[in-house]
């Protein structure tokens, strides 16, 4: 059973796509919580960050260079707000491993 991010790495649900190579996807929230909302995914369905293995490292660290490239273009590297919610009791709702990349508003902290 594909998880709904995976229906949009495939295709199948349509999404704003800012970014794709081998090895992830950025797209647009659907609800947005800040001017600029995006999402990154890896192709690859790790559930939530704890499943990720040490084998996943260079794929971990390719996702955080991919945030920087993202940010870069977009003109929001100087202040975002990267954030991982890792299991139903810190909030993920979608479980495929997501950066949320955030920017276009004050952030306070800590955060909710
Ligand atoms: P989580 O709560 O798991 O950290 O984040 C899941 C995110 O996926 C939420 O911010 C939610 O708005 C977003 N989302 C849920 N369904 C869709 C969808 O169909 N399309 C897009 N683009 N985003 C979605």
């Amino acid at each position: 059973m594909k998880t709904l991010f995976e229906k949009i790495i495939d295709r199948e649900i349509p999404a704003e796509i800012l970014y794709e190579d081998d090895l992830c996807l950025a797209f647009r929230d659907i609800h947005a919580q800040a001017p600029t909302h995006i999402l990154l995914i890896p192709k690859k369905p790790i559930p939530k960050l704890a499943d990720a293995q040490i084998t996943d490292q260079l794929l971990l660290g390719h996702l955080l260079m991919t945030v920087n490239k993202i940010t870069q273009e977009l003109n929001i590297a100087d202040a975002f707000r990267l954030v991982i919610n890792n299991g139903a009791g810190a909030g993920q709702t979608v479980f495929h491993l997501h950066m949320h990349i955030l920017a276009g508003r004050p952030f306070s902290w800590p955060p909710g």
